[in-house]
């Protein structure tokens, strides 16, 4: 029944091999002799099965954690050095015709707020956004074909792209809107998005059914093949994710890689980012009820599990997660995190209104964008607002290829300081601004090539001068 290949959700999320996998993964947790051939296999920095994934995550030998925490932080730093690009969540409306029961948006809550900017409003949220300093969203919205149609996110991407206010602009928009046809993530990609993004909540069929009682959502193999139509409409860059808390965590973990041996399997390419959010407490929902949480260190456990399965796709954290777990990801694997969130309709311009709160979950880390900066320059990272591979066309094969490689580093750590230096210019605190310049002047003798050297050292400059968006 099992087949990677196949374009049938149940059988490339094969139940009954995600089960074998728990029981070959619980039988070897402990097999000293396969578990360090797991990881001699996984330094060649090629991936793992999710087989072999399961073993390592069900590990408990303190030792070889130790090895398997060692071996994603080296693979992080490999493939994405001290990096990590920011970006930031912008909701366009919270009408939901589904009733997922961990979402304050279902269907029957009466009593959150119910909103959808119109497209003023999005102007102003980008500009807002633009004045924090972001490069990089990623637009959320509820399911709802009377309030937000497809051709309405159409018309919010047009005007979040054609916002230029002062030397800000919006140059890689990713969307995270619900499961749709062909024919409409054709028109997404025409509109020139970067990633399309849809978390599968839980991969386990019957918890799925359960926790969708109504609407679309509720299908779970239109759900499960959505990333196979976006491809189809000629999206390359996907994004997966597992909301972490609604079934057992080992579950979600194998069926998550074979996802991504599926999308490699059929085309060619895995995915873009995997993103692992975990259930939070909002309006009407209590993340206590749900009893598959995990704590703080099964995630971390995740997190470099995943990075060393996965080595090339992007791993994204967001702003539900405290700043100290996002302290502890990062260095096992995180690549991408949001700065300076609000994950309600509206809320860059001005606070909404105790009254009219439209929140979709609370946020944990709820420091500024420039506090993030600072922060990460403070840990060793450079933050990066990078945008450049979608507008030079390196996206889906053509990307992993560079990936894989390890060539992309060649223009990510130039990007990263040429787009934190826009940065420091334009948005940073004068404390920000004093440890961004500092860090930028020891990053550039990294670079390892002459030639690419003193292009970005004269490209820095033009940026002091005035200049903007400059790339590799
Ligand atoms: S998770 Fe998405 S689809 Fe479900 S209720 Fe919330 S907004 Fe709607
Ligand atoms: S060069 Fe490409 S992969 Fe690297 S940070 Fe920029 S957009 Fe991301």
């Amino acid at each position: 029944m099992y087949n990677p290949k196949s374009m049938k959700a149940e059988e490339f999320i094969s139940h009954h091999e995600v089960l074998e996998t728990l029981s070959y993964a619980e039988a070897n947790k402990h097999n000293t002799v396969l578990i360090d051939s797991i990881l001699e296999k996984a330094r060649l920095r090629k991936g793992l099965t999710h087989r072999e994934a399961a073993v390592l995550l069900d590990c408990d030998l303190e030792e070889k954690n130790q090895e398997i925490y060692t071996l994603a932080r080296q693979i992080k730093q490999d493939y994405y050095g001290n990096r990590i690009v920011m970006f930031a969540p912008l909701y366009l409306s919270n009408y939901c015709v589904n009733g997922c029961v961990y979402c304050p948006y279902h269907l029957k809550n009466k009593h959150i707020a119910r909103k959808k900017l119109t497209q003023e409003e999005v102007a102003r949220e980008v500009t807002a956004l633009q004045d924090m300093g972001h490069k990089r969203l990623a637009i959320e919205a509820g399911e709802d074909p009377v309030n937000n149609p497809i051709e309405y996110i159409l018309d919010c991407i047009r005007t979040i792209y054609s916002v230029k206010h002062k030397n800000g602009a919006i140059r890689r928009v990713n969307v995270n809107i619900a499961a749709t046809t062909v024919e409409n993530y054709r028109e997404l990609k025409e509109a020139e998005i970067g990633t399309y993004i849809l978390f599968q909540e839980t991969y386990h069929k019957e918890s799925y059914q359960t926790l969708h009682p109504t609407g679309p959502k509720h299908d779970y193999a239109y759900h499960t093949e959505a990333m196979d139509r976006a491809m189809e409409g000629g999206i390359d860059d996907v994004g997966l994710g597992v909301l972490f808390g609604l079934e057992l965590y080992r579950y979600e973990f194998a069926a998550l890689l074979m996802h991504a041996e599926h999308l490699e399997a059929v085309r060619g390419v895995g995915p873009h980012t995997i993103s692992v959010p975990r259930i939070r407490s909002a309006d009407d929902i209590d993340p206590s009820v749900f009893d598959n949480g995990i704590n703080d260190d099964t995630f971390a456990k995740i997190v470099a599990c995943i990075r060393i399965a996965v080595p090339y796709t992007g791993m994204i954290v967001s702003t539900r997660e405290s700043q100290a777990c996002r302290e502890k990801v990062l260095h096992l694997g995180v690549s991408q995190i949001s700065g300076g969130s609000r994950t309600s309709v509206g809320g860059y311009w001005e606070e909404e209104p105790e009254e009219e709160k439209s929140e979709q979950f609370d946020v944990s880390d709820r420091r500024t964008l420039d506090e993030v900066v600072r922060w990460l320059m403070d840990m060793g990272y450079i933050p990066s607002f990078c945008t450049a591979c979608y507008r030079e066309g390196r996206t889906g094969d053509r990307f992993m290829s560079l990936c894989k490689s390890g060539q992309l580093q060649n223009c990510c750590h130039p990007n990263a300081l040429m787009t934190l230096e826009e940065y420091l210019m334009d948005y940073a605190s004068p404390g920000t601004q004093a440890v961004g310049q500092s860090m930028i002047r020891q990053e550039l003798p990294n670079i390892p090539n002459e030639t690419v050297r003193s292009l970005v050292r004269q490209n820095l400059e033009n940026i002091r001068l005035g200049q903007r968006d400059f790339r590799l």
